[in-house]
């Protein structure tokens, strides 16, 4: 199986990929989290997209495409991606299904975690401290998330046409959503 977890930033998108990951044996796939690797490593790449990610805009559709790509295509990784911050757009989402396609596969479940904006704001900040991401800072927080809304939750309806869209409640406790998201998954997996 495929997913898609889907919400803004600071919903728990990345714990709740971990824990899925490792429950049903899936590969978390985040493209934040290539891009930072980037950007550590001071690749050609990771130099012109910094001061892109620290202002908290979104990098060109055809970067973030192409290193989705290296794994989409990989006999490793097939039917075991969970999709974590990317698509963050409609063409990204258009593209999604297209590369799926080529490899003959298909996006079989996206969860969307939704989440108050003070709570984002919480969140954020806590995260600051434990992961010090360059953009987790207020006023870069606040850009992500009208980004969120502006670009990336248009993507909501898209999905939501083809059925495969399930809301979980981002304000619950890390375990409570844990438990949902597993029954969610073992329901599709029959
Ligand atoms: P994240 O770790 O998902 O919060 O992403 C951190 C930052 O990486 C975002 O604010 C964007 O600058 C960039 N980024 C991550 N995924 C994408 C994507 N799918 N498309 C464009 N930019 C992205």
């Amino acid at each position: 199986m495929n997913l898609v977890i889907f919400g803004p930033p600071g919903a728990g998108k990345g714990t709740q990929s971990k824990f899925i990951s490792n429950r049903f044996n899936l590969h978390q796939l985040s493209t934040g989290e290539l891009l930072r690797i980037e950007i550590k490593n001071k690749t050609i790449l990771g130099s012109k997209i910094s001061s892109i990610m620290n202002s908290g805009d979104l990098v060109s559709d055809d970067i973030v495409t192409t290193l989705i790509e290296k794994y989409i295509s990989q006999n490793t990784y097939k039917n075991r991606l969970i999709f974590d911050g990317y698509p963050r757009n409609l063409n990204q989402a258009i593209n999604l299904d297209k590369l799926l396609k080529k490899y003959d596969q298909k996006i079989d479940l996206v969860l969307n975690l939704s989440v108050k904006l003070d709570t984002i704001k919480k969140r954020i900040l806590e995260r600051r401290f434990q992961e010090k991401r360059a953009d987790d800072n207020e006023v870069v927080a606040i850009k992500r998330f009208k980004n969120y809304e502006s670009s990336t939750k248009p993507v909501l309806d898209y999905y939501n046409k083809s059925n495969l869209l399930k809301d979980v409640n981002g304000e619950a406790s890390i375990t409570e959503i844990n438990v949902e998201i597993s029954g969610i998954i073992e329901s599709i997996k029959g």
